[in-house]
């Protein structure tokens, strides 16, 4: 059966490198193996769920390339829960709670004072019908809790009861379901909670594989007790580590500065940030690929390590200007148009000067738009930085006659060691300085036939142009 994933973003924020990493892992896993990726909504906090965020997560991830078979909306499936949440009642396995948070809060203190864990005590659970109908009266809504199979039957007290299941990421997995709290799945409100919404809609929707932070391990072993009892088979899991920032903390402080939408504010290329997402934290080195396809034959969740992956946005930039000095021209063609790249009077119609430029400048930008600043270079105004003042009269003299080429570079050059006897950085510096107005840059051999004659000339001389 091909496998069938979701990612499941809450529509309360922008998504970020973080949760991103799932996506891409849950993407590549279905693209892999011939699976299908659903975009879940996870918006049943009504109050901190936007459209606008909605809207975000999925151009978000249209912008990354993950595009998603069907879209499923927490929101639209009340009466799905509402049906699943009565068969649970009708086998027992949820049962209404009266505590307020405030009683709930006093006796959990009380519990740690005498040094016990802070789990609920199924008080409710307790309850006869004539103290429930007495409590009911006095106005309290229920909510309602799941009841954890942990206890041996026709009693309450929890016992030491291991969920396990084989985490496709971590390997053998634990939780004490003896250890943990009834979860609320339904509030006073009628409304239904995350860990119950998910396991329906996992369940309805043929969930293979949930593929996970890690912060959900905890979660599984509820969930799976779930899962059986509504009468399911639970799915594989797999919980993939979170991510660092390079001091080794956690990211959340720092997430709005690392949201999709700030890297694409800062032009960096989509399928570098899918790269960095899926590598980091892998036995795979952090590189450029060439297509989410190639990403996605490398994947394996084996590779993925149970330490936490370091996320530095300098990796990422650096990843990027990599991704770049791998496109070919016509990868970008139409985008270095867009920047004013190509198009000067007297330019072939092939693009040649183009695709020439692009070829050159590619391993001299951090993104893409940085070719502005080279076109500028080529064809633009420079003001040149004059050193060596009797070294670059020589270079103007001996400037060859066009047609230039990239073979023109080292014929003057080494016209001007013949006469000058100066060579190596003394000799190609000041040449750069002056044609250019910069330090560094791309290889003068390429740069200067872009450059040309005429404002290779005006510079020599000292003039801006
Ligand atoms: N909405 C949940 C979250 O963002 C989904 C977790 C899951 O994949 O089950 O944490």
């Amino acid at each position: 059966m091909a496998p069938i994933v979701r990612f499941a973003p809450s529509p309360t924020g922008r998504l970020h490198i973080g949760n991103i990493r799932t996506a891409v892992l849950n993407w590549l896993f279905a693209r892999k193996t011939g699976g299908t990726f659903i975009l879940r909504l996870d918006d049943t906090d009504q109050e901190r769920s936007t459209e606008a965020f909605a809207d975000a997560i999925r151009r978000d991830l249209a912008w990354l390339g993950l595009e998603w078979a069907r879209e499923e909306r927490q929101s639209a499936r009340s009466d799905r829960y509402a049906a699943a949440a009565e068969r649970l009642k009708a086998s027992g396995r949820l049962y209404p709670c009266y505590e307020t948070e405030d009683e709930l809060d006093r006796r959990r203190k009380r519990q740690l004072a005498l040094g016990r864990p802070p789990i609920y005590d199924r008080a409710s659970l307790k309850l006869n019908d004539a103290d429930r109908a007495s409590i009911v009266a006095e106005g309290r809504r229920p909510h309602w809790r799941f009841r954890l199979a942990n206890a041996e039957p026709g009693t309450t007290e929890p016992l030491p009861t291991m969920v396990s299941w084989n985490d496709c990421i971590r390997g053998d997995q634990m939780v004490d379901a003896g250890s943990l709290s009834d979860p609320v799945l339904i509030r006073g409100d009628g409304t239904a909670l995350y860990t119950f919404t998910s396991v329906v809609d996992d369940l309805e929707f043929g969930i293979t594989h949930v593929i996970r932070g890690e912060d959900h391990v905890t979660n599984t072993g509820v969930q799976i007790q779930l899962f059986e009892a509504l009468g399911g088979e639970p799915p594989m899991f797999g919980h993939h580590s979170l991510l660092i920032g390079p001091d080794g903390q956690a990211l959340s402080k720092r997430l709005g500065a690392l949201s999709i939408e700030g890297f694409r504010e800062a032009g960096l290329e989509p399928l570098a940030v899918v790269a960095h997402a899926a590598l980091v934290g892998t036995s795979d080195a952090v590189q450029p690929m060439s297509s989410l396809d190639a990403l996605a034959a490398m994947m394996a969740f084996e590779k993925i390590s149970m330490a936490p992956g370091r996320f530095d946005i300098e990796e990422l930039r650096a990843l990027n200007a990599r991704h770049l000095l791998t496109l070919p021209y016509a990868a970008v063609a139409d985008r270095l148009a867009e920047l004013g790249v190509g198009g000067r009077p007297g330019d072939a119609r092939d693009g040649t000067t183009a695709r020439r430029f692009w070829e050159a400048v590619r391993g001299n930008i951090g993104i893409l738009a940085d070719v502005r600043s080279w076109w500028e270079v080529v064809g633009g105004n420079v003001a040149p930085i004059v050193e060596e003042p009797a070294l670059l009269a020589v270079a103007l003299r001996l400037l060859p006659h066009e047609p230039w080429d990239e073979a023109t570079w080292g014929q003057w050059t080494t016209a001007i060691k013949a006469e000058t006897s100066t060579k190596g950085r003394a000799l190609f510096h000041p040449l750069r300085l002056v044609l250019t107005g910069r330090e560094s840059g791309p290889d003068l051999k390429m740069l200067l036939p872009l450059i040309g004659r005429k404002r290779a000339a005006a510079r020599l001389a000292g003039q801006s142009g």
